[in-house]
């Protein structure tokens, strides 16, 4: 994987996104290229088909202090959607397919963080995160009581997930994509299980 070009055109793209807390597969292919959608791709596969994320329920999501994360879900309620660090994030129960492949991720997405020391732009704050609170309050605000009632067994968690992933995809939607770049030239899980009624 050409490390180096994911990184490049992630900065030179990256302030053509009105936002980059919530990203589709599109989104990452326009702003690392093929070649780590490939890998992302072939990792998420692995993870699928072993079932490993599956089988850990998300322990890097609680131990983020992820707002969306509970046990009663089985899969991230926005995974479609979810964060950039949460794609290119692979513990070491992937090193068995492809560790130099992860440690390129990782050092992919940290090359893309770095940036932030020299350019306080909002879409590379959102790198950091999870937590959601700190870039989208808003969301984090209004998921909140939703995620409580979940957790203490007293919502749906598939009606919950459901409308956190409503809400997120509106974040997502209003994507100024065409906007001009600035030319910056800076030299990088779960369905859910079944519950209670949401009240
Ligand atoms: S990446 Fe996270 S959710 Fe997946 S197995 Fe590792 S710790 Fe668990
Ligand atoms: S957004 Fe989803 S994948 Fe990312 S930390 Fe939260 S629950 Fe996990």
């Amino acid at each position: 994987m050409d490390s180096g070009y994911a990184i490049d055109s992630f900065l030179r793209q990256v302030d053509r996104f009105s936002q980059v807390v919530f990203v589709d597969r599109d989104r990452i292919h326009r702003l690392f290229g093929e070649e780590v959608v490939e890998t992302l791709e072939k990792l998420e596969t692995f993870a699928n088909r072993k079932q490993i994320c599956n089988d850990c329920g998300g322990l890097c999501c609680r131990d983020v202090g992820c707002e969306l994360y509970a046990p009663q879900f089985t899969t991230c309620p926005v995974h479609q959607i979810r964060p950039i660090v949460c794609r290119f994030h692979f513990c070491h129960r992937f090193d068995v397919l492809d560790k130099p492949a992860v440690i390129e991720l990782r050092d992919i997405f940290l090359g893309c963080y770095m940036a932030l020391d020299n350019w306080g732009h909002d879409n590379l704050r959102a790198l950091d995160i999870p937590p959601l609170a700190g870039i989208i309050p808003e969301f984090a605000h209004l998921v909140a009581p939703w995620m409580e009632k979940v957790r203490a067994g007293q919502a749906d968690a598939k009606t919950v997930a459901g409308r956190i992933y409503t809400e997120a995809g509106r974040i997502l939607a209003p994507d100024a994509s065409t906007r001009p770049a600035t030319g910056i030239t800076i030299a990088p899980r779960w369905e859910p299980k079944a519950g209670a009624e949401m009240g």
